[in-house]
Protein backbone atom coordinates (compact mmCIF):
# COMPACT_ATOMS: atom_id res chain seq x y z
CA UNK A 1 0.00 0.00 0.00
CA UNK A 2 1.03 4.08 -0.76
CA UNK A 3 2.33 4.86 2.88
CA UNK A 4 2.85 8.80 3.08
CA UNK A 5 5.66 10.32 1.01
CA UNK A 6 6.74 12.91 3.09
CA UNK A 7 6.51 12.94 6.78
CA UNK A 8 4.26 15.89 7.65
CA UNK A 9 4.14 18.01 11.22
CA UNK A 10 0.82 16.46 11.89
CA UNK A 11 1.53 12.82 11.14
CA UNK A 12 0.05 10.96 13.54
CA UNK A 13 -2.39 13.61 15.29
CA UNK A 14 -5.25 12.91 17.12
CA UNK A 15 -8.40 14.38 17.33
CA UNK A 16 -11.23 14.43 19.97
CA UNK A 17 -14.37 12.83 18.19
CA UNK A 18 -18.28 12.59 19.53
CA UNK A 19 -18.76 10.16 21.79
CA UNK A 20 -15.38 11.61 24.12
CA UNK A 21 -13.32 9.27 22.05
CA UNK A 22 -10.29 10.08 19.86
CA UNK A 23 -9.41 8.97 16.52
CA UNK A 24 -6.41 9.59 14.07
CA UNK A 25 -6.88 12.60 12.33
CA UNK A 26 -7.50 12.65 8.39
CA UNK A 27 -6.64 15.11 6.84
CA UNK A 28 -8.28 15.80 3.58
CA UNK A 29 -7.97 19.42 2.87
CA UNK A 30 -4.41 19.72 2.00
CA UNK A 31 -5.40 22.10 -0.97
CA UNK A 32 -6.48 24.63 1.88
CA UNK A 33 -3.25 24.99 3.64
CA UNK A 34 -0.92 22.01 4.00
CA UNK A 35 0.74 20.82 7.19
CA UNK A 36 4.37 22.20 7.75
CA UNK A 37 6.67 19.04 6.94
CA UNK A 38 8.49 17.72 9.66
CA UNK A 39 11.83 18.93 8.11
CA UNK A 40 10.94 22.28 7.58
CA UNK A 41 9.75 22.30 11.13
CA UNK A 42 13.05 21.38 12.42
CA UNK A 43 14.67 23.70 10.23
CA UNK A 44 12.74 26.27 11.58
CA UNK A 45 13.76 25.53 14.91
CA UNK A 46 17.23 25.79 13.69
CA UNK A 47 17.14 28.97 12.60
CA UNK A 48 15.13 31.04 15.61
CA UNK A 49 18.25 31.07 17.82
CA UNK A 50 19.79 33.69 14.80
CA UNK A 51 15.98 35.55 14.60
CA UNK A 52 17.92 38.92 14.21
CA UNK A 53 17.26 42.47 12.28
CA UNK A 54 17.47 41.40 8.63
CA UNK A 55 19.41 43.09 5.72
CA UNK A 56 20.65 46.58 8.04
CA UNK A 57 22.15 45.07 11.27
CA UNK A 58 25.87 44.41 11.34
CA UNK A 59 26.15 41.64 14.21
CA UNK A 60 26.61 38.19 13.00
CA UNK A 61 22.88 36.55 14.06
CA UNK A 62 21.57 39.88 11.37
CA UNK A 63 24.06 38.42 8.72
CA UNK A 64 22.51 35.05 9.33
CA UNK A 65 19.04 36.41 9.20
CA UNK A 66 19.96 38.36 6.13
CA UNK A 67 21.99 35.39 4.28
CA UNK A 68 18.77 33.38 5.07
CA UNK A 69 16.57 35.40 3.26
CA UNK A 70 18.54 36.31 -0.04
CA UNK A 71 19.80 32.71 0.33
CA UNK A 72 15.61 32.04 -0.15
CA UNK A 73 14.97 34.17 -2.51
CA UNK A 74 18.08 32.12 -4.61
CA UNK A 75 15.83 28.62 -4.15
CA UNK A 76 12.60 29.89 -5.05
CA UNK A 77 13.88 31.19 -8.33
CA UNK A 78 16.05 28.34 -8.63
CA UNK A 79 12.75 26.10 -8.17
CA UNK A 80 10.72 27.93 -10.23
CA UNK A 81 13.28 27.90 -13.10
CA UNK A 82 13.06 32.22 -12.56
CA UNK A 83 14.75 33.60 -15.68
CA UNK A 84 18.06 36.08 -14.52
CA UNK A 85 16.07 39.38 -15.22
CA UNK A 86 13.14 37.96 -13.13
CA UNK A 87 12.37 39.23 -9.39
CA UNK A 88 11.30 36.89 -6.27
CA UNK A 89 9.08 39.66 -4.87
CA UNK A 90 7.82 37.62 -1.18
CA UNK A 91 4.69 38.28 -0.17
CA UNK A 92 2.38 36.99 2.45
CA UNK A 93 0.46 34.40 0.37
CA UNK A 94 -0.69 34.55 -2.85
CA UNK A 95 -3.81 36.98 -2.78
CA UNK A 96 -1.46 39.28 -1.64
CA UNK A 97 1.19 38.19 -4.44
CA UNK A 98 -1.82 39.15 -7.09
CA UNK A 99 -3.09 42.24 -5.59
CA UNK A 100 0.54 43.84 -6.21
CA UNK A 101 0.85 42.39 -9.47
CA UNK A 102 -2.33 43.66 -10.58
CA UNK A 103 -0.97 47.82 -9.93
CA UNK A 104 1.65 46.47 -12.02
CA UNK A 105 0.16 45.53 -15.28
CA UNK A 106 0.04 48.23 -17.98
CA UNK A 107 -3.21 47.54 -19.40
CA UNK A 108 -6.31 44.88 -19.42
CA UNK A 109 -6.29 41.46 -18.08
CA UNK A 110 -8.43 38.43 -19.23
CA UNK A 111 -9.22 35.66 -16.93
CA UNK A 112 -11.43 32.74 -16.87
CA UNK A 113 -14.28 32.05 -15.00
CA UNK A 114 -12.29 29.39 -13.47
CA UNK A 115 -10.22 31.10 -11.07
CA UNK A 116 -10.09 31.66 -7.39
CA UNK A 117 -11.68 34.92 -6.19
CA UNK A 118 -7.53 35.66 -5.63
CA UNK A 119 -7.38 35.46 -9.91
CA UNK A 120 -10.72 37.97 -10.55
CA UNK A 121 -10.83 40.40 -7.87
CA UNK A 122 -7.73 42.28 -7.88
CA UNK A 123 -7.62 43.43 -11.81
CA UNK A 124 -9.21 46.59 -12.04
CA UNK A 125 -12.58 47.60 -12.66
CA UNK A 126 -12.49 48.09 -16.02
CA UNK A 127 -9.86 46.43 -17.14
CA UNK A 128 -10.57 43.28 -16.28
CA UNK A 129 -12.13 40.86 -19.28
CA UNK A 130 -13.83 37.40 -17.69
CA UNK A 131 -13.94 34.86 -20.50
CA UNK A 132 -16.83 32.10 -19.15
CA UNK A 133 -15.53 28.17 -19.49
CA UNK A 134 -16.75 26.45 -22.38
CA UNK A 135 -17.56 22.51 -21.98
CA UNK A 136 -13.87 22.02 -23.39
CA UNK A 137 -10.77 23.55 -22.60
CA UNK A 138 -10.22 23.48 -26.54
CA UNK A 139 -13.18 25.35 -27.00
CA UNK A 140 -12.14 27.93 -24.26
CA UNK A 141 -8.94 28.34 -25.46
CA UNK A 142 -10.60 29.18 -29.04
CA UNK A 143 -12.74 32.06 -26.78
CA UNK A 144 -9.82 33.49 -24.62
CA UNK A 145 -7.77 33.73 -28.10
CA UNK A 146 -11.11 35.98 -29.52
CA UNK A 147 -10.96 38.00 -26.38
CA UNK A 148 -7.47 38.63 -26.39
CA UNK A 149 -7.89 39.74 -29.88
CA UNK A 150 -10.86 41.97 -29.53
CA UNK A 151 -9.13 43.99 -26.45
CA UNK A 152 -5.99 43.51 -26.58
CA UNK A 153 -4.77 42.97 -23.62
CA UNK A 154 -1.59 43.61 -21.73
CA UNK A 155 -2.12 40.49 -19.21
CA UNK A 156 -3.73 36.59 -19.94
CA UNK A 157 -3.67 35.72 -15.91
CA UNK A 158 -4.69 31.82 -15.14
CA UNK A 159 -4.98 29.63 -12.53
CA UNK A 160 -2.40 26.28 -12.94
CA UNK A 161 -4.91 24.11 -11.36
CA UNK A 162 -8.65 24.57 -10.23
CA UNK A 163 -9.03 24.45 -6.39
CA UNK A 164 -12.36 22.72 -7.38
CA UNK A 165 -12.16 19.85 -9.54
CA UNK A 166 -8.11 19.85 -9.50
CA UNK A 167 -7.65 19.65 -12.98
CA UNK A 168 -4.43 20.94 -14.40
CA UNK A 169 -4.58 23.36 -17.14
CA UNK A 170 -2.07 23.25 -19.93
CA UNK A 171 0.24 26.14 -19.52
CA UNK A 172 2.15 26.32 -22.46
CA UNK A 173 -0.57 26.32 -24.36
CA UNK A 174 -1.92 29.13 -22.78
CA UNK A 175 1.32 30.75 -22.44
CA UNK A 176 1.56 30.93 -26.02
CA UNK A 177 -1.79 32.09 -26.72
CA UNK A 178 -0.70 35.04 -24.82
CA UNK A 179 2.29 35.72 -26.43
CA UNK A 180 0.79 35.37 -30.30
CA UNK A 181 -1.33 38.44 -28.82
CA UNK A 182 1.60 40.72 -27.25
CA UNK A 183 -0.12 39.41 -24.08
CA UNK A 184 2.34 38.21 -21.14
CA UNK A 185 0.80 35.54 -18.93
CA UNK A 186 0.66 35.18 -15.16
CA UNK A 187 -0.37 31.64 -13.76
CA UNK A 188 -1.88 31.83 -10.12
CA UNK A 189 0.25 28.85 -8.61
CA UNK A 190 -1.35 28.10 -5.31
CA UNK A 191 -2.62 24.51 -6.20
CA UNK A 192 -0.14 23.68 -8.84
CA UNK A 193 3.00 24.38 -7.14
CA UNK A 194 2.92 22.68 -4.16
CA UNK A 195 2.48 19.45 -6.14
CA UNK A 196 3.64 19.76 -9.45
CA UNK A 197 7.19 21.83 -10.62
CA UNK A 198 6.42 24.51 -12.17
CA UNK A 199 9.35 25.75 -14.33
CA UNK A 200 7.99 29.34 -15.87
CA UNK A 201 11.03 29.70 -18.38
CA UNK A 202 10.37 26.42 -19.83
CA UNK A 203 6.19 26.83 -20.02
CA UNK A 204 7.02 30.55 -20.84
CA UNK A 205 5.26 31.91 -17.87
CA UNK A 206 5.84 35.62 -17.14
CA UNK A 207 4.56 35.71 -13.95
CA UNK A 208 3.94 32.88 -10.83
CA UNK A 209 2.02 33.75 -7.82
CA UNK A 210 2.25 31.01 -4.95
CA UNK A 211 1.98 30.82 -0.81
CA UNK A 212 3.76 28.73 1.31
CA UNK A 213 1.39 27.23 3.57
CA UNK A 214 0.00 25.39 0.65
CA UNK A 215 3.25 23.93 -0.08
CA UNK A 216 4.08 22.39 3.51
CA UNK A 217 5.83 25.32 4.90
CA UNK A 218 3.83 27.75 7.59
CA UNK A 219 1.42 30.40 7.13
CA UNK A 220 2.17 34.13 5.92
CA UNK A 221 5.40 33.75 3.21
CA UNK A 222 4.16 33.59 -0.65
CA UNK A 223 5.65 35.09 -3.90
CA UNK A 224 5.22 36.72 -6.79
CA UNK A 225 8.19 35.48 -9.30
CA UNK A 226 8.44 37.41 -12.72
CA UNK A 227 10.06 40.08 -14.95
CA UNK A 228 11.69 43.09 -13.48
CA UNK A 229 9.91 45.62 -16.31
CA UNK A 230 6.64 46.19 -15.44
CA UNK A 231 7.46 45.19 -11.22
CA UNK A 232 9.87 48.27 -11.54
CA UNK A 233 7.48 50.54 -12.66
CA UNK A 234 5.06 49.95 -10.58
CA UNK A 235 3.98 51.70 -7.67
CA UNK A 236 5.64 50.11 -4.38
CA UNK A 237 3.42 47.77 -3.17
CA UNK A 238 4.36 49.07 0.37
CA UNK A 239 5.17 52.54 1.28
CA UNK A 240 7.52 52.46 4.06
CA UNK A 241 11.65 51.54 5.39
CA UNK A 242 13.61 49.43 2.92
CA UNK A 243 11.33 50.29 -0.01
CA UNK A 244 13.26 54.14 -0.82
CA UNK A 245 16.65 55.02 -1.35
CA UNK A 246 16.31 58.45 -0.12
CA UNK A 247 13.55 60.04 1.49
CA UNK A 248 13.14 64.34 1.88
CA UNK A 249 9.90 66.05 3.82
CA UNK A 250 8.39 66.42 0.03
CA UNK A 251 10.02 63.68 -2.12
CA UNK A 252 11.00 60.48 -2.27
CA UNK A 253 13.09 58.15 -4.66
CA UNK A 254 12.12 54.26 -4.53
CA UNK A 255 14.05 51.68 -4.89
CA UNK A 256 13.65 48.84 -8.40
CA UNK A 257 13.88 45.56 -7.35
CA UNK A 258 12.34 43.20 -4.57
CA UNK A 259 12.88 45.98 -2.27
CA UNK A 260 10.22 48.02 -4.01
CA UNK A 261 7.71 45.78 -3.15
CA UNK A 262 8.75 44.77 0.08
CA UNK A 263 8.84 47.47 2.80
CA UNK A 264 9.18 46.64 6.29
CA UNK A 265 10.43 43.90 8.44
CA UNK A 266 9.85 40.53 6.35
CA UNK A 267 8.06 37.65 7.53
CA UNK A 268 11.78 35.93 7.50
CA UNK A 269 11.18 32.50 9.30
CA UNK A 270 7.98 32.01 6.52
CA UNK A 271 10.26 32.61 3.93
CA UNK A 272 13.20 30.92 5.20
CA UNK A 273 10.34 28.12 5.93
CA UNK A 274 9.01 28.19 2.42
CA UNK A 275 12.28 28.01 0.94
CA UNK A 276 13.04 25.00 2.48
CA UNK A 277 10.32 23.18 1.55
CA UNK A 278 10.79 23.77 -2.09
CA UNK A 279 14.02 22.23 -1.75
CA UNK A 280 13.00 19.29 0.01
CA UNK A 281 10.52 18.46 -2.68
CA UNK A 282 13.92 18.78 -5.18
CA UNK A 283 15.35 16.24 -3.11
CA UNK A 284 12.03 14.21 -2.86
CA UNK A 285 11.83 13.71 -7.20
CA UNK A 286 9.17 15.48 -8.78
CA UNK A 287 8.34 11.98 -10.15
CA UNK A 288 7.89 10.84 -7.07
CA UNK A 289 5.77 12.99 -5.80
CA UNK A 290 3.68 13.13 -8.75
CA UNK A 291 2.85 9.40 -8.72
CA UNK A 292 2.19 8.97 -5.07
CA UNK A 293 -0.98 11.79 -5.59
CA UNK A 294 -1.52 10.51 -9.04
CA UNK A 295 -2.32 6.41 -7.52
CA UNK A 296 -4.31 8.04 -4.45
CA UNK A 297 -6.38 10.63 -6.79
CA UNK A 298 -7.37 7.36 -9.45
CA UNK A 299 -8.42 5.55 -5.66
CA UNK A 300 -10.74 8.81 -4.28
CA UNK A 301 -12.56 9.73 -7.80
CA UNK A 302 -13.06 5.70 -8.15
CA UNK A 303 -14.11 5.79 -4.93
CA UNK A 304 -16.36 8.53 -5.41
CA UNK A 305 -17.88 7.87 -9.11
CA UNK A 306 -18.81 4.36 -7.83
CA UNK A 307 -21.12 6.02 -4.69
CA UNK A 308 -24.91 6.32 -5.13
CA UNK A 309 -26.60 9.76 -4.21
CA UNK A 310 -22.92 11.78 -4.54
CA UNK A 311 -21.74 13.81 -8.42
CA UNK A 312 -18.34 14.63 -8.59
CA UNK A 313 -18.18 18.02 -9.97
CA UNK A 314 -15.90 18.31 -13.17
CA UNK A 315 -14.55 21.11 -15.55
CA UNK A 316 -13.57 20.56 -18.54
CA UNK A 317 -14.16 17.35 -20.06
CA UNK A 318 -11.23 17.09 -22.90
CA UNK A 319 -8.46 17.65 -19.23
CA UNK A 320 -7.93 14.24 -17.65
CA UNK A 321 -4.42 15.58 -15.98
CA UNK A 322 -5.53 16.75 -12.39
CA UNK A 323 -4.17 17.37 -8.65
CA UNK A 324 -5.51 15.59 -5.50
CA UNK A 325 -8.65 17.16 -5.54
CA UNK A 326 -12.22 16.41 -5.88
CA UNK A 327 -15.58 18.15 -5.09
CA UNK A 328 -18.86 15.95 -4.97
CA UNK A 329 -22.15 17.35 -4.64
CA UNK A 330 -25.39 15.50 -2.96
CA UNK A 331 -28.55 14.19 -4.08
CA UNK A 332 -29.99 15.26 -1.45
CA UNK A 333 -29.45 16.56 2.35
CA UNK A 334 -26.90 19.17 3.55
CA UNK A 335 -23.27 18.60 2.21
CA UNK A 336 -22.81 21.56 5.23
CA UNK A 337 -23.60 19.13 8.39
CA UNK A 338 -21.90 16.05 6.44
CA UNK A 339 -18.90 17.93 6.14
CA UNK A 340 -19.59 18.60 9.82
CA UNK A 341 -20.05 15.07 10.25
CA UNK A 342 -16.75 13.78 8.87
CA UNK A 343 -14.91 15.55 11.10
CA UNK A 344 -17.00 15.45 14.57
CA UNK A 345 -17.95 11.67 14.32
CA UNK A 346 -14.78 10.47 12.12
CA UNK A 347 -11.98 12.61 12.88
CA UNK A 348 -11.90 13.50 8.81
CA UNK A 349 -11.18 16.97 7.72
CA UNK A 350 -12.63 18.13 4.56
CA UNK A 351 -13.83 21.37 3.19
CA UNK A 352 -17.56 22.74 2.47
CA UNK A 353 -19.02 25.47 0.27
CA UNK A 354 -17.65 26.97 -2.72
CA UNK A 355 -14.48 27.33 -2.46
CA UNK A 356 -13.75 30.81 -3.08
CA UNK A 357 -14.66 30.64 -6.60
CA UNK A 358 -18.27 31.26 -6.83
CA UNK A 359 -18.43 32.31 -10.50
CA UNK A 360 -17.20 28.52 -11.39
CA UNK A 361 -19.37 26.32 -8.58
CA UNK A 362 -22.42 28.32 -9.56
CA UNK A 363 -21.28 27.29 -13.77
CA UNK A 364 -20.87 23.87 -13.13
CA UNK A 365 -22.66 22.67 -9.93
CA UNK A 366 -26.35 21.71 -9.32
CA UNK A 367 -26.64 22.70 -5.43
CA UNK A 368 -25.17 25.36 -3.95
CA UNK A 369 -22.72 24.12 -2.18
CA UNK A 370 -19.78 21.01 -2.21
CA UNK A 371 -17.28 19.13 -0.26
CA UNK A 372 -14.02 18.87 -1.55
CA UNK A 373 -11.59 16.22 -0.70
CA UNK A 374 -7.75 17.19 -1.47
CA UNK A 375 -4.73 15.25 -0.74
CA UNK A 376 -1.08 15.39 -1.01
CA UNK A 377 2.10 14.33 0.31
CA UNK A 378 1.20 13.47 3.19
CA UNK A 379 -1.87 11.22 2.56
CA UNK A 380 -1.84 7.44 2.56
CA UNK A 381 -4.34 5.03 0.86
CA UNK A 382 -6.23 4.31 4.51
CA UNK A 383 -6.59 8.07 4.89
CA UNK A 384 -8.69 7.55 1.84
CA UNK A 385 -10.44 4.62 2.57
CA UNK A 386 -11.81 5.71 5.88
CA UNK A 387 -12.91 8.76 4.21
CA UNK A 388 -14.64 6.89 1.66
CA UNK A 389 -16.04 4.18 4.43
CA UNK A 390 -17.26 6.70 6.19
CA UNK A 391 -19.20 8.97 3.03
CA UNK A 392 -20.78 5.71 2.71
CA UNK A 393 -22.10 5.26 5.92
CA UNK A 394 -23.35 8.72 6.23
CA UNK A 395 -25.16 8.74 2.95
CA UNK A 396 -26.32 5.09 3.89
CA UNK A 397 -28.04 6.34 7.27
CA UNK A 398 -29.87 9.14 5.09
CA UNK A 399 -30.24 12.83 6.13
CA UNK A 400 -29.91 11.09 9.57
CA UNK A 401 -26.55 12.82 9.63
CA UNK A 402 -28.41 16.10 9.26
CA UNK A 403 -29.93 15.79 12.67
CA UNK A 404 -28.53 16.99 15.90
CA UNK A 405 -27.14 13.59 17.55
CA UNK A 406 -24.77 15.11 20.09
CA UNK A 407 -26.18 14.75 24.14
CA UNK A 408 -24.46 19.00 24.06
CA UNK A 409 -25.64 19.46 20.39
CA UNK A 410 -23.05 20.48 18.13
CA UNK A 411 -23.38 22.82 14.79
CA UNK A 412 -21.03 23.32 12.04
N1 LIG B 1 -5.59 30.68 -5.83
C1 LIG B 1 -6.01 29.42 -5.66
C2 LIG B 1 -6.20 28.55 -6.85
C3 LIG B 1 -6.24 28.95 -4.37
O1 LIG B 1 -6.67 27.69 -4.18
C4 LIG B 1 -6.04 29.81 -3.27
C5 LIG B 1 -6.28 29.35 -1.84
N2 LIG B 1 -7.47 28.72 -1.61
C6 LIG B 1 -5.60 31.10 -3.52
C7 LIG B 1 -5.39 31.50 -4.79
C8 LIG B 1 -5.36 32.07 -2.39
O2 LIG B 1 -4.28 31.67 -1.64
P1 LIG B 1 -3.94 32.43 -0.28
O3 LIG B 1 -5.14 32.30 0.59
O4 LIG B 1 -2.77 31.71 0.26
O5 LIG B 1 -3.66 33.84 -0.65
Amino acid sequence: SLEPLALLADAGLEVPVLGGGRMRHVNLDVAASAPALQSVAEHVQRVLPYYASVHRGTGYPSQQTTALVEGARATVARHVGARDDDLVVFTRNTTDALNLFASAVPGDTVVLDIEHHANLLPWRDGGRRVVVGRSSFATTLDALDAELGRCRAALLSVTGASNVTGEVLPIADLADLAHSHGARLAVDGAQLLPHRRVDIAALGVDYLAFSGHKAYAPYGAGALVGRADWLDAAPPHLAGGGAVESVGIDDVSWKTGPDRHEAGTPNVIGIVALARALAEFERLGDEARAAHEHALTQRLHAGLVAQAGVRVIRGFDDVDDRLGIATIELDRGSIGLLAAALGAEHGISVRAGRFCAHPLFDRLATRSNGLRASLGAGTSVDDIDRFLTALAALIADGPAYAYDRAPGGWCP
